[in-house]
């Protein structure tokens, strides 16, 4: 039996912590109860795993699905490697205490990030110089207008920075239901090539780090610069960092000598969006219950009470300040509904 609830608060199942409504709210706890909700209601209006990466503007009518599809399981394996499947409502980050305490790697830099294993390959997460993509093997989904399973290579899913196939053209069509990822045994190397936590790793004497180290060094970076949700509604990042052609760089540079960028491939370079919203002077400004988080001037904060609109209304602020300032066009990594 599936349960449904009625008119049910979504405030505990967004990190942002707004308040709002949906109007019929199903736990989907196997691919057998996904299937049943889809007979019985049609398709969902809209899926929350953790509610970690979005802004809820306004109370979702119809249905909306918590994906809550538990399972770790272990798949072929050889000297060097293992595969584990994961359902979609496993806890990222529990995932990746599974993987630190057998000494297996690939997740370990994404430790601490909020949200389930099924939204990870949505935005493909990223942190500390890895990306979802670098373990992924396949993933298995519910075509959610005609409820036929479909299997996702790493080619169907067209990666990309903070970006997949279901954020774009397969968006709202697809129930994701289980993940699957290599992660490595022997021989595997930590990837400690990302700047903060080489000189992490290096301020603490490490010099070649295990995986428990690695996920240790990022948790401990992590706890020290972001808000923890729990003490103050935020999605992290709210916008994804501009990746721009190198000459537009350049000439910025001309003006700002001391803008951070990085390569980003492609003659195309990538710079950060919270150095522009802070010297467009939004760190630790607030306007009423919304504000830029005072460490962090990428983090919009709900510092209590605010509704979806007011953080929405204060991000358009941010982001034309910053396009009014350096011609930059901030895009939300947030998904706003
Ligand atoms: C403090 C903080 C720090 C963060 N740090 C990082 C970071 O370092 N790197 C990073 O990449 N992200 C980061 N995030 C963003 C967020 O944690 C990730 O995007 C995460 O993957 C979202 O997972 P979720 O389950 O909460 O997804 P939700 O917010 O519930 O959903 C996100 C999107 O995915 C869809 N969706 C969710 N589950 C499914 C499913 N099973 N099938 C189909 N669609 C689905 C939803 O409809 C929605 O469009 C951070 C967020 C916070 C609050």
């Amino acid at each position: 039996m599936i349960a449904v609830q009625s008119s049910a608060s979504l405030r505990p199942y967004n990190t942002f912590g707004i308040e709002t409504f949906a109007e019929r709210l199903i736990h989907i706890r196997t691919p057998e109860e996904a299937q049943k909700a889809l007979e019985r209601f049609g398709p969902p209006s809209y899926i929350l795993g953790g509610g970690s990466n979005v802004l809820l503007t306004q109370p979702l009518e119809g249905t909306t699905w918590l994906t809550r599809i538990g399972g770790i399981a272990v798949g072929e394996a050889n000297e060097r490697s293992v595969v584990v499947a994961a359902g979609s409502g496993v806890v990222w980050n529990d995932l990746v205490q599974w993987a630190v305490q057998r000494q297996l790697g690939g997740i370990e830099n994404l430790v601490l990030i909020p949200g389930t294993v099924g939204a990870a390959p949505i935005q493909n997460i990223g942190a500390y110089g890895v990306e979802l993509k670098d373990a992924f093997v396949r993933l298995e989904a519910l075509h959610l207008p005609t409820g036929q399973y479909h299997v996702f290579w790493p080619e169907d899913c067209r990666f990309g920075y903070r970006d997949s196939f279901f954020k774009r053209e397969g968006r709202g069509q697809y129930l994701i239901l289980r993940v699957w990822l290599r992660l490595r045994k022997k021989g595997y190397r930590p990837n400690v090539a990302y700047r903060a936590l080489a000189n992490w790793l290096v301020e603490k004497g490490i010099h070649a780090p295990t995986i428990a180290q690695v996920a240790h060094a990022v948790a401990a970076i992590r706890t020290s610069k972001l808000p923890d949700p729990a003490m103050w509604g935020n999605a992290g990042s709210f916008f994804k960092n501009p990746i721009l052609l190198q000459e537009a760089v350049a000439a910025l540079k001309e003006q700002y000598p001391t803008m951070p960028s990085w390569p980003a491939g492609h003659s195309m370079v990538k710079i950060p969006a919270g150095w522009l919203i802070e010297q467009c002077g939004w760190k630790g400004r607030r306007e009423g219950p919304v504000g830029c988080h005072e460490r962090q001037a990428l983090v919009i904060v709900n510092y209590g009470g605010a509704t979806g609109a007011q953080v929405w209304a204060f991000a358009q602020k941010v982001r034309a300040s910053v396009q009014e300032h350096f011609g930059v066009e901030l895009e939300p990594e947030v998904q706003v509904w």
